[in-house]
C-alpha cells in the first residue's frame, strides 16, 4: 500500500532537505506545500491583489491554476504554465506569504490540491509542510515535527541565501521568527504538531542524522 509521510514544523529545520532526500532514497513522491503557498502569494502580487486586504485574496484565490511537480529529484512548481520555482524565493513572496496562507479560502483550495496530489502517489508520498499532520492529512502512516534552535534555524536559512541576505544573519534570524509567530497564531491550521506525531529536535544533528531518523521510522 501507498505510504503517506507528514513532516511539518517551522523554516530552517531541514524540512525541505530531510523530506526530499528521504522520498528519493524511498522511491517515494514529494510535495513542497510551502512552495504552493508562495505560488499562490506570487501571482496575488503580480496581479495587484492587495495583500492587506483578506476579501481581496480570498476572491482572487481560485484564479491561478498551481501545479507541483513530485519527483524529489526535480520539484517543479508552475502557476498558469509559467515556471514559478524562483520568483517564489524572493524577498517580497517570503515577507507576504504568512498573510495570503492566512486566508481560510486559500487554505481550503490549496488543502484540496494536496490531498488530491497525496491520493494519487502510487507508491506514498512525503509531504512537507505547516498542517499536514494535523489538518491536511490526519491519517498519515508516519508525521514528524522538526524543531530547531532559533539561532539554527537563522544560521542554516542564511546558508540558502545569496550574497548581501546571507551576511545579514541578525535580519534573518528576526524575519523568520516574525513569519513563525504569524503562522503559529493564526486561525485557520496553524503550524502546530500533531498529538501523534514524532517530535524531532535537529539542531545538534546533521542532516545525514535526520535523514536517517526519518528512514528508520518510516521502516519500523
Ligand atoms: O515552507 P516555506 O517556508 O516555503 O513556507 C512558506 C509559507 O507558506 C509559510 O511561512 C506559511 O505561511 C505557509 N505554509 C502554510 N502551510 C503549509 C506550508 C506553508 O501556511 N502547510
Amino acid at each position: 500500500a501507498a505510504v503517506i509521510v507528514a513532516i511539518d514544523g517551522p523554516s530552517g529545520t531541514g524540512k525541505s532537505s530531510t523530506s526530499k532526500a528521504v522520498a528519493a532514497k524511498l522511491a517515494l513522491s514529494y510535495l513542497d506545500t510551502g512552495a504552493q503557498y508562495r505560488a499562490i502569494t506570487w501571482w496575488m502580487l503580480s496581479n495587484g491583489v492587495d495583500i492587506q486586504d483578506p476579501t481581496a485574496i480570498a476572491t482572487a484565490a481560485g484564479k491561478p491554476a498551481i501545479v507541483s511537480g513530485t519527483d524529489p529529484a526535480a520539484p517543479t512548481i508552475t502557476v498558469d504554465g509559467q515556471d514559478a520555482a524562483g520568483p517564489i524565493r524572493t524577498k517580497e513572496v517570503t515577507s507576504a506569504v504568512s498573510a495570503v496562507s492566512a486566508v481560510p479560502e486559500v487554505r481550503s483550495l490549496i488543502t484540496d490540491l494536496q490531498r488530491t496530489i497525496a491520493g494519487s502517489a502510487e507508491r506514498g508520498i512525503v509531504v512537507e509542510g505547516r498542517d499536514i499532520g494535523t489538518t491536511v492529512l490526519p491519517d498519515a502512516d508516519l508525521k514528524i515535527f522538526l524543531t530547531a534552535s532559533p539561532e539554527a534555524r537563522a544560521a542554516r536559512r542564511s546558508g540558502e541565501l545569496k550574497g548581501k541576505e546571507a551576511s545579514d544573519l541578525a535580519a534573518t534570524r528576526e524575519a523568520l521568527i516574525k513569519r513563525d509567530a504569524a503562522d503559529s497564531s493564526r486561525k485557520t491550521s496553524p503550524l502546530a504538531k500533531a498529538d501523534d506525531a514524532v517530535e524531532v529536535d535537529t539542531t545538534e544533528l546533521t542532516l545525514e542524522q535526520v535523514i536517517e531518523c526519518v528512514v528508520t521510522l518510516i521502516e519500523a
